[in-house]
C-alpha cells in the first residue's frame, strides 16, 4: 500500500484548520477506497501566535493519521515546507496550504498522474488571477517575464506550491540545503517531468493572507538573486556604457575648447553629472550588496528552522 504524505505549513490558521481537517479526512477515505493509498498529514506550525498548535495537538491525539511539527518561532513558509518534506515518509508527498485554497479533490488526479510512472511531479497551476488586486497581478506578470529572461531555471507563471512529488524528487529537493530558499525555483531546478494541472483560484475559507505587497516584493528579489547572476553582468555592462559615454563627452569638451576657447561655466552640468554618477554607483553597490548579503547568510550555515515540539516529541532541537 502506498503512503501519501500531505505537508501543510500553518501560520495562524486556527480558524481554517478544523475545516481543512474535515476536508482531508474525506479525501483520505476516498484515496484509500479508490487508489489503495494510506494518507498521513504532516502539519508544520510555523510559530503561530494563535491557537494553531493546540488545534494540532488535539488532532494528533485524536487521529493517528495526523502528525505535527512546531517551530520555535516564525521561520516562513519556505522553512515550513522544508521541514515538512524532511519529516514526510510517504512514497508520494504533496504540499498544500491550510486555507483550502488548494482543492483537496485534486489529490486524486495527482495520484493518478504519478501512478502512471511517467511523471515525478503533478503540480497545480493557477489559470486565473480573479480576486487579486490588479496592481499585484501586473507586478506578478512582470516578475515572471523578468526572471524567465534572466534565469536558466524556468519559473512557470501561476505555478504554486501545491504539487505532489515522487519520493526521488523529494529527496532531490532535500539535498538542496540552501538557507535562502525559493521553492518555485528549486522545484524546477531539480528537474524531473512535471505535469501541470490547471485550477481556478479559490477564496480562503477563513483567516487572512500573510502576504503584503512589500513581502511579495522581497520574495521576488530573493527569487532573482537566488536563481540568476545576470544582474551582476548588467551592472558591469552599465559601467562600460557609462565609461564610453564619458569618453564621448571628453572628446566633445576638448573640441569645443579648441574651437571656442574656455569661458568659465558648466557648473550646473557638472553638479548633475556628479549626482547622476553617485546614484548609479549606489544602485550598483546595492545590487552587489544583495548578492553579498545572501552569500553572508549562506556561509553562516544556520539551520533552516528550529523545532520546539513534535507529536512524537523525540526530535526536539535543531535540524
Ligand atoms: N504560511 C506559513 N508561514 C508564513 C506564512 C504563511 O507557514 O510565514 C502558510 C499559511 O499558513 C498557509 C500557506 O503558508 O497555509 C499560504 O499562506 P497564505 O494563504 O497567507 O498565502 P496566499 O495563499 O495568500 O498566497
Ligand atoms: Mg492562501
Amino acid at each position: 500500500m502506498a503512503l501519501i504524505s500531505v505537508v501543510v505549513p500553518c501560520y495562524n490558521e486556527e480558524a481554517a484548520l478544523p475545516l481543512f481537517l474535515d476536508a482531508l479526512r474525506t479525501t483520505a477515505a476516498e484515496l484509500r477506497a479508490g487508489f489503495d493509498c494510506e494518507t498521513e498529514l504532516v502539519f508544520v506550525d510555523d510559530g503561530s501566535r494563535d491557537g494553531t498548535l493546540s488545534v494540532l495537538r488535539g488532532a494528533a491525539r485524536a487521529d493517528s493519521m495526523v502528525h505535527y511539527l512546531s517551530f520555535s518561532r516564525n521561520f516562513g513558509k519556505e522553512a515550513a515546507m522544508f521541514a515538512g518534506l524532511q519529516h514526510a515518509r510517504g512514497d508520494y508527498v504533496v504540499i498544500m496550504d491550510a486555507d483550502l485554497q488548494h482543492p483537496p479533490s485534486m489529490l486524486r488526479e495527482m495520484v493518478s498522474v504519478l501512478r502512471t510512472g511517467e511523471y515525478d511531479c503533478a503540480a497545480a497551476r493557477r489559470v486565473s488571477r480573479t480576486g487579486e488586486p490588479p496592481l499585484r497581478s501586473f507586478f506578478s506578470r512582470r516578475f515572471y517575464r523578468l526572471i524567465n529572461r534572466i534565469s536558466d531555471t524556468e519559473i512557470v507563471e501561476g505555478a504554486c506550491d501545491f504539487r505532489m512529488m515522487s519520493r526521488r524528487m523529494v529527496d532531490a529537493i532535500l539535498s538542496l540545503r540552501e538557507y535562502n530558499r525559493f521553492s518555485k525555483g528549486i522545484f524546477s531546478w531539480v528537474g524531473f517531468r512535471t505535469k501541470w494541472l490547471p485550477f481556478e483560484n479559490q477564496e480562503r475559507v477563513a483567516g487572512e493572507t500573510k502576504w503584503s505587497f512589500w513581502g511579495l516584493f522581497v520574495y521576488a528579489v530573493q527569487g532573482i538573486v537566488g536563481f540568476s547572476t545576470v544582474p551582476l553582468v548588467l551592472v558591469a555592462l552599465l559601467g562600460v556604457l557609462l565609461c564610453l559615454g564619458a569618453l564621448l563627452i571628453v572628446v566633445y569638451i576638448i573640441v569645443k575648447t579648441l574651437l571656442f576657447g574656455d569661458p568659465v561655466g558648466g557648473w550646473p552640468s557638472m553638479a548633475c553629472m556628479v549626482m547622476f554618477m553617485g546614484g548609479v554607483q549606489l544602485f550598483c553597490m546595492g545590487i552587489l550588496g544583495e548578492y553579498l548579503a545572501k552569500t553572508y547568510l549562506e556561509v553562516k550555515r544556520r539551520p533552516i528552522y528550529v523545532l520546539s515540539e513534535t507529536d512524537e516529541d523525540k526530535k526536539i532541537g535543531e535540524f
